[in-house]
């Protein structure tokens, strides 16, 4: 039997306006507790919120960019919970007519985006805050109130890591859109993931059970392999997944129940009566699609008519990152340095910096565009091999500079026919009898080890190809 993971995802995205959702007041992260409040995000009965412009028009961003349907008109509900982050008593939120329904990201369909507040943040003191003998929380005014839009998935994600990708894809999407610092361990991005499994090639879904706030890429990844390897654990057992909230410890790597699931009537959700509804009209359809720059989906498109790779294409729209500093490097190579480079050839250059940078930011490192263009332009032109370049790419990683003045100074560039080259073919051959021999015999694979020698004696610096073929004339065969 074999189990297949279903996973959705739930993420919310604090908005960078300038103020909050409903008030006046600044956003602010990392100012002093509780000076950016007012009567309304406070809470005090009798103030009157006020919906922030700046905010719709980001969530429609959002909407559009995620191609859903944005709602003519939608309106807001109050969802009533006690907790001491949210004075009021309930959250302003959207419940039946959100701003934006279905749409898609990459290979997710989305089901809904909407609007809502933030709640103010709590801050656990235990036992250094002790007062009358027991821990002590304060909380901290200043998030209360900040634009918050939720997007929430279909469940069609299947493993971790795609969930994982999933969502690096929509923070970078985000991130494009300039509506948010998205930044999970600062909690502008923020992700709770629904998980079930079920027999693989069935269609009904499993019960799920709900991850509470992971706050890195990493650890919504991990925190999905335990959950489905403990229900995969239950179910084979005998036993049955329970609904159920659970919060994944990354330390342990163990999960815990943090409470079985409300339902939504508990809520009781009903409209908000001190806010009209939202009418988005042409004119702010048109003002927030303006505002759009080239998406993923659309730059994946453009990458596959420049005759790079699929995955490629898609890896580098995921990472606008490695998508920007390709095509700074691209345009280095057509403008003449980079002698006939193609793109995909220098993309996989790319790909190995990003690589050797552990997958930082290219941009932010010592290595140029110019200087990848022009050592993927000395690979082609054949001044250096493939070896050797990668030494000097680890060399510009380390140190920056130019990949020719590199090769200069140290002798890499590739030995090309000449006296040196045949001295050392003849060496090999000599201190490899058994697999001279065989090469004879007609085993063309048997030839390894004497260009293997060849290539320790220069260094990686002779053309594999090459030695090959001199290798083999001088066999005879
Ligand atoms: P709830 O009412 O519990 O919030 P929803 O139906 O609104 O549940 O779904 C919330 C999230 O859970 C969505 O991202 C959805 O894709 C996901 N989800 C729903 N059912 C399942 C399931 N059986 N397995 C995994 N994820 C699911
Ligand atoms: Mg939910
Ligand atoms: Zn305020």
């Amino acid at each position: 039997m074999s189990w297949e993971p279903v996973i959705g995802l739930e993420v919310h995205v604090q908005l960078s306006t300038r103020t909050k959702m409903f008030c006046g007041c600044e956003l602010s992260f990392g100012d002093p507790p509780n000076v950016h409040t007012c009567s309304v995000c406070l809470g005090l009965p009798g103030s009157l919120p006020v919906a922030n412009e700046r905010a719709v028009q980001y969530a429609l961003k959002i909407g559009l960019a995620l191609e859903c349907e944005l709602a003519p008109r939608s309106i807001f509900h109050r969802k009533n919970y006690f907790y001491p982050d949210l004075s009021k008593g309930y959250q302003i939120s959207q419940y039946d007519e959100p701003l934006c329904r279905g749409g898609r990201l990459g290979d997710v369909r989305i089901h809904r985006v909407h609007l809502e507040e933030d709640a103010a943040k709590l801050v656990h003191l235990g036992q250094s805050g002790r007062i009358h003998g027991s821990d002590r929380s304060v909380v901290d005014f200043n998030r209360g109130g900040t634009p918050l839009v939720e997007i929430v998935t279909e469940p069609d994600l299947r493993t971790p890591e795609d969930a994982r990708e999933w969502l690096v894809l929509l923070r970078n999407t985000l991130r494009q859109l300039a509506v948010s610092d998205v930044n999970m361990e600062e909690g502008s991005l923020r992700c709770d993931a629904n998980v079930s499994v079920r027999q693989a090639g069935t269609a009904e879904l499993g019960t799920k059970t709900e991850l509470k706030n992971m706050n890195s890429f990493r650890f919504v990844e991990r925190g999905i392999r335990a959950e489905v390897e403990r229900q995969v654990g239950l179910l084979e057992s005998g036993q049955n997944v329970v609904q159920e909230t659970l919060h994944f410890d990354p330390q342990g790597g163990t999960l815990t129940p943090l409470r079985s699931k409300e339902e939504a009537h508990d809520y009781r959700y009903f409209p908000e009566p001190d806010l009209v509804p939202v009418r988005v009209t042409e004119e702010m359809v048109a003002a927030a699609r303006a505002e759009l720059p080239e998406l993923p989906a659309a730059r994946a498109e453009r990458y596959l008519e420049l005759e790079l790779s699929a995955d490629t294409a898609r890896r580098f729209a995921y990472r606008p990152d490695l998508g920007d500093y390709f095509e700074r490097a691209l345009a280095v190579a057509a403008a003449g340095d980079g002698a006939d480079v193609s793109a995909q050839s220098l993309a996989n250059w790319v790909a190995e910096l990003a690589s050797q940078l552990d997958d930082a930011d290219p941009a932010e490192s010592k290595v140029a565009p110019e200087a990848l263009a022009r050592l993927a332009g000395l690979v082609t032109g054949r001044g250096v091999t493939s070896a050797v370049a990668q030494q000097v790419l680890g060399r510009l990683v380390a140190e920056g500079g130019d990949p020719a003045a590199i090769v200069e100074a140290e002798s890499l560039a590739t030995i090309g026919g000449g006296g040196e080259l045949e001295e050392t073919v003849r060496a090999a051959i000599e201190a490899n009898p058994d697999a001279a021999e065989r090469v004879r015999a007609g085993k063309a694979e048997a030839i390894g080890p004497i260009v293997g020698y060849v290539m320790r004696e220069t260094k990686g610096r002779a053309d594999g190809g090459q030695v090959t073929r001199m290798v083999r004339e001088r066999l005879g065969v």
